[in-house]
């Protein structure tokens, strides 16, 4: 099984995962990742499917067809709920089983609202579906809170009282009872609000719990996932990868390029150079994951 998140963890690299909510993201996305002859995941979440344009998980895969660079990018389902942002229960099977037609290299259960036990249940299911369909999958266990429509608590308060953090205890059981491949983890982090009148606004800087995040890495020993990379300081960032962390997801920061772009030119073709701008910023300056490809697809 060709494992690009486990690949980059034991080269002490990670792969930055970008959010397409727009399908003409995907073009710029992958240009950059290219040109920086790095490797990065395109990925798509079953809410942007309905609450952005990227229209369906077929739509997105045949975007992505488009741009072939198997060495540097690769197609992810991102978080697919069994109990989504509004409290719908969603046939997560069905889902994902598309996702794997359709081409889909790697995916996403989400149980993250539902007890650990029935998180365990569900994730196993997918695990096995993904392993026999010969590709990994993510869990989520803890709270990335941030998608749920209605304000957050205070950051600060969420932070200190480490509400909704992942426990290593569980963690430990959750790994080896599902057989996931990836975790996401809550260590601070949050996701960009997608809600109208909050999702233009700018995400607050996230700290992260690094010395949390280590113990969930020495407990799980497989790779860790951040989700809401956007707007976290890059110090945080970067000593999350000497932590476990091999899999950052982005999506607020190219996502609020595309818009901006959109709205004050009005062209595609500017919105689609902004998120160029901004993705070779964050792989290069900020996350310093340049020239990867070849540590990657050598593991
Ligand atoms: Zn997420």
């Amino acid at each position: 099984m060709f494992d690009p998140v486990l690949n980059a963890l034991d080269a002490g690299t990670a792969v930055p995962a970008f959010n397409v909510p727009y399908l003409p993201m995907v073009e710029p996305v992958v240009r950059a990742v290219v040109d920086l002859d790095s490797f990065a995941l395109i990925e798509s979440a079953r809410l942007e499917w309905y609450k952005f344009e990227a229209k369906s998980a077929a739509a997105v895969a045949a975007e992505f067809a488009s741009f072939p660079a198997p060495d540097h990018v690769r197609l992810h389902l991102d978080h697919v709920p069994v109990i989504d942002e509004d409290d719908q229960l969603i046939d997560y099977m069905a889902d994902i089983q598309t996702a794997i037609d359709l081409g889909y290299q790697s995916v996403m259960i989400d149980g993250s609202r539902l007890s650990l036990e029935e998180n365990i249940a569900a994730t196993k299911k997918v695990a096995d579906m993904a392993h026999q369909a010969g590709i990994p999958c993510e869990a989520e266990l803890g709270a990335v809170l941030g998608h749920a429509a209605g304000p957050l608590p205070p950051y600060e308060e969420l932070f200190a009282s480490g509400r909704g953090f992942t426990r290593v205890d569980e963690a430990r059981r959750f790994v080896e009872e599902t057989g996931c491949d990836w975790l996401s983890v809550a260590i601070g982090n949050i996701h960009g609000a997608i809600a109208a009148g909050a999702k233009d606004k700018k995400k607050i800087a996230a700290r992260l719990d690094l010395d949390h995040l280590q113990r969930l890495y020495q407990a799980t020993g497989i790779p860790l996932v951040l989700h809401g990379g956007s707007g976290i300081p890059r110090e945080y960032v970067l000593a999350s990868f000497e932590r476990g962390i091999a899999k950052i997801n982005i999506a607020t920061e190219i996502r609020q390029a595309y818009e901006q772009a959109l709205a004050a030119v009005g062209s595609v073709t500017a919105a689609q150079d902004a998120v160029y701008e901004r993705t070779t910023w964050l792989i290069d300056d900020y996350f310093g994951l340049k020239g990867t490809r070849r540590l990657i697809n050598s593991g």
